[in-house]
């Protein structure tokens, strides 16, 4: 067929447009065939494939590469040095894979382009975070009133939250701590447990509340705070209580903590970066049992809701203290009457996280999200079964997604990690648990079902009996 057309510019205009289908239409196929052929590969990418890694090692280019080129040799050389984290059998760390629903709203969104500061530079992207926001308290569990930030991670959710702890805590001895600094001001307990994940540390670092500088509260075999053991509290205090172990997944008990905090006037921050997510299922929500009476909440989306990275969210219950910590004005951003995303994060330029946690609520409604926690709590028992049915050693209670298994030696038990990594049947990563080497296992993906449990299952079961 023949176009015509008015004008050169429009022949340019038309050109585009119909590159740009071809294009997005290149990456849609070769991203779903990335997808369908991870849930056959090896989890761990081989050596061939990052020692592919090496045609990316060029000077910079001294002119123009054609997009579509650009986008086939990423594709080539940087889809087969992938670690299968978006397929079923990976179960380091605690990651998520990211919902269908998710990734195709990331890729609209990515077509909008959209600056998620403030409601002028991108109503959609206001809109759906305050949507978003309402569903998430909702779901959580946590008091409508809060304000929250939609942030990188749980590091950054818990700096965001400590800042508006920090706030907070020294506004009530008079002291202006965002106006005048920390030089002179009253000084403020923290207060920590011995198993605190090292971000929140990091986090009390970059406020200048010091990361050593902390009193640290002794755990029991689980990681828990020893309720029965807590000291007095004097003048501005922070304590900081965790909803979810990052190896064991034990819960912090908070309701003891909470009461004693709190008759000393101290802000309580919860460290919830998956273990809050505990509370979307009816089944498991015992577990976040007085966690809504704290005043400060971190969570990750992009770990137990499956949104693509990166997506961390802070939540305040007094919305004033984390304006008070995050505000920013110039009179080039003038204020509307709507929330102004800006005035709650460290960043002002952001992408439109929202976006994803909209379409992953959206997508899986109330009970679609707890038959995914469930599901995914049920793997981990599963394999704790099977391990233990074998004659291993559980570490942990397993309370939630999370497993620690000993194969016997500390030297033992990181030669299966090895070997079992190199199979590529699934991935799990090595920890050390209060002194014993340990393989830690993390089930958090939607995609992650009974038989993936089963067929790495005997995998690692294979693996443990063939080393020594
Ligand atoms: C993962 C995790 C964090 C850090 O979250 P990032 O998203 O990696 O920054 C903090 N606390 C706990 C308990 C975690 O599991």
């Amino acid at each position: 067929m023949n176009i015509v057309y008015d004008s050169p510019e429009q022949r340019v205009i038309a050109g585009y447009h119909w590159k740009m289908r071809e294009l997005l239409g290149s990456a849609a196929s070769r991203a779903s065939r990335y997808l369908e052929e991870i849930q056959n590969r090896q989890v761990q990418p081989s050596r061939a494939a990052i020692a592919g890694l090496d045609r990316f090692l060029e000077t910079m280019p001294g002119g123009p590469t054609d997009a579509g080129t650009v986008l086939s040799f990423l594709d080539d050389f940087g889809s087969p040095a992938t670690v299968g984290m978006a397929g079923a059998r990976f179960f380091g760390f605690v990651i998520g894979g990211a919902l269908p629903a998710t990734v195709a709203a990331n890729w609209l969104a990515t077509a909008w382009d959209q600056n998620a500061g403030r409601f002028a530079a991108s109503p959609v992207a206001t809109v759906l975070e305050e949507v978003a926001l309402g569903w998430l308290v909702d779901v959580l569990r946590l008091p409508s009133e809060c304000g929250a930030a939609f942030v990188t991670g749980g590091t950054m959710a818990n700096f965001t939250a400590l800042a508006a702890a920090r706030h907070s805590v020294l506004q009530g001895v008079g002291w202006n701590a965002d106006r005048d600094g920390l030089f002179g001001a009253p000084p403020v307990q923290v207060v920590i447990g011995e198993e605190a994940h090292p971000s929140l540390t990091k986090s009390l670092g970059m406020l200048g509340l010091g990361r050593e500088r902390v009193t640290k509260l002794p755990v029991d075999a689980q990681g828990r705070i020893i309720a029965e053991q807590l000291p007095e509290l004097h003048g501005p205090a922070i304590v900081c209580i965790q909803a979810g172990n990052v190896n064991t997944g034990a819960f912090d008990p908070a309701g003891p903590i909470i009461e004693w905090a709190h008759a000393a006037g101290a802000w309580v921050h919860v460290d919830g970066a998956f273990g809050l997510w505990a509370a979307a299922s009816p089944a498991l929500a015992h577990l976040v049992d007085g966690y809504a009476d704290a005043d400060s909440w971190a969570t990750d989306a992009h770990k137990w809701l499956n949104v693509p990275y990166d997506s961390g969210l802070a939540f305040v219950r007094d919305p004033a203290m984390i304006r008070a910590a995050m505000s920013i004005s110039a009179p080039y951003l003038p204020m509307g009457e709507h929330r102004e995303p800006g005035q709650y994060t460290p960043e002002l330029s952001r992408r439109a996280r929202g976006i994803e946690i909209w379409a992953a609520l959206k997508s899986l409604g109330r009970s679609g999200l707890a038959e995914l926690i469930e599901r995914d709590c049920r793997c981990a028992e599963r394999f704790a079964a099977g391990l233990e049915g074998s004659g291993y050693r559980v570490l942990n209670d397993v309370v939630l997604n999370q497993v620690l298994v000993s194969f016997g030696s500390a030297e033992k038990t990181t030669r299966v990690i090895r070997e079992i990594q190199a199979d590529g049947t699934c991935w799990c990563g090595p920890t050390i648990w209060q002194g014993q080497t340990a393989m830690r296992i993390s089930v958090s993906s939607w995609r992650t079902s009974e038989e993936d449990v089963d067929r790495s299952l005997a995998a690692i079961l294979r693996i443990a009996q063939s080393v020594n």
